[in-house]
């Protein structure tokens, strides 16, 4: 999106505000689909952690998307954006069996990543088809706070512990409809995608009632031009030709799933704020805008680089800035970056900012959560108000002790 348009929006909607493009989301969902397409069956479930807001994920069923949740209430949140609960995968990690119960109820697909509650499940619910997350430790990712494959992973069932899966699901009689796997975010070589594939193909082999095989996501996104990221059209024809060549062995058809959330969503997003202070240090100068890590938390949470654009003065000479938030805690998005030169009162722009940046947001040192805002072709959408001092209070007792 251009300068103009978003500082447009600002005046508009206020500040900070989180905008995303449907534009992008929809060229994005088509890319992906249109490299698959030598696949029969394809089925794109989007993330929804990565970005719940329910215009979004009405866009995403609109486009012809389903859903992948990791809770019950982001279940009922796609529910809620009428998605039908068979288009709906749960994959949560580490929640009660009562939890996979109740989703199971509403007839969401059920994919369980651990022995234990795939045999107490197994066992008080043999006719519900269950589909099971496997762990290939297939190392990838861009750190090890999104990479989920590796051996100490506390995601997915190892695939050395596959002969005990078979004998829980033998001695249930329960029905695994899918595989699953996930090996991590920011994945750069599709040769690890491929190698994971072989992984699950072969484990497919054990069984007998599969209609679909779950390769997660993972995909690498461009963060700045010249950015790599995965080849996605590359893994389409590889993975597609492999996936074609596994259904006649196996002799059915099954669908290939995928479940991005950063692929679909990441660079359809940006996060506009306002510079409220210019401090030069002895060394340093810090621009430092209205927001922080309560609203952004990814470059303090796990180093994610989000390329940061002076709008109000796109053609200015560059200079070196630390920008920084104003959470009274160490609040810093980038540290002497190259941007445009920064007066108060401007509106810096953070690319990327659609996957996992609303969703983590909080409202840490009581500030109200931004406001959101859906753009298509220059038309423009408000899909969530700016929170009010009454959103602080709401659900909070104030009670008076007797000192
Ligand atoms: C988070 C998550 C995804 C999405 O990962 P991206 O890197 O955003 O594409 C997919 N599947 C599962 C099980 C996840 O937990």
């Amino acid at each position: 999106m251009e300068s103009n348009e978003l500082l447009q929006l600002v005046e508009q909607y206020g500040n900070p505000l989180y905008v995303y493009d449907a534009e992008k989301i929809q060229s994005q969902y088509n890319r992906l689909s249109n490299a698959f397409s030598n696949v029969k069956n394809l089925r794109i479930n989007f993330a929804a952690k990565s970005l719940t807001n329910l215009s979004i994920l009405k866009l995403i069923k609109q486009l012809g998307g389903c859903l992948d949740t990791v809770s019950i209430q982001e279940v009922q949140l796609g529910i809620h954006a009428g998605f039908a609960p068979e288009d709906i995968i749960y994959t949560p990690n580490g929640v009660s069996l009562e939890e996979i119960e109740e989703v199971a109820k509403i007839g969401a697909q059920i994919n369980i990543d651990n022995l234990s509650i795939l045999e107490q499940f197994g066992a008080k619910h043999p006719e519900t088809p269950v589909c099971i997350r496997l762990n290939p430790h297939i190392m990838a990712g861009g750190n090890s706070k999104i990479s989920v494959g590796h051996i100490d992973s506390k995601f997915g069932i190892s695939i050395h512990q596959l002969p005990h899966i078979i004998r829980i699901v033998e001695n249930t009689n329960m029905h695994i409809n899918g595989l699953h796997m996930h090996t991590g975010s920011d994945i750069l070589d599709i040769g690890v995608f491929l190698q994971a594939a072989e992984i699950l193909f072969e484990s497919a082999r054990h069984f007998k009632e599969l209609k679909f095989l779950d390769f997660g996501s993972g995909f690498k996104v461009p963060y700045k031009a010249d950015d790599i990221e995965t080849n996605i059209e590359e893994l389409g024809e590889e993975l597609g030709k492999r996936f074609n060549k596994f259904c006649k062995e196996y002799g059915q058809d099954l669908t290939l799933a995928f479940e991005p959330g950063k692929f679909l969503v990441s660079e359809a997003g940006t996060f506009l704020a306002k510079v409220n202070v210019v401090k030069q240090t002895t060394s340093t100068v810090f621009a430092s805008i209205d927001s922080g890590f309560n609203h952004l938390i990814r470059p303090m949470f796990y180093g994610a680089h989000h390329l940061i654009e002076n709008i109000s003065n796109p053609n200015g000479k560059e200079r070196f800035y630390s920008v920084v938030g104003y959470i009274c805690e160490t609040d810093t998005f980038a540290s002497n970056k190259k941007i445009t030169e920064i007066k108060e009162g401007d509106i810096l722009a953070f690319r990327n900012a659609g996957a996992y940046c609303f969703s983590m947001a909080s409202n840490y040192n009581s500030r109200y959560k931004p406001a959101e805002v859906l753009y298509y072709k220059g038309q423009s959408q408000l899909i969530r108000k700016r929170e009010e001092f009454e959103d602080l209070i709401r659900n909070q007792i104030a009670v008076d002790i007797a000192l």
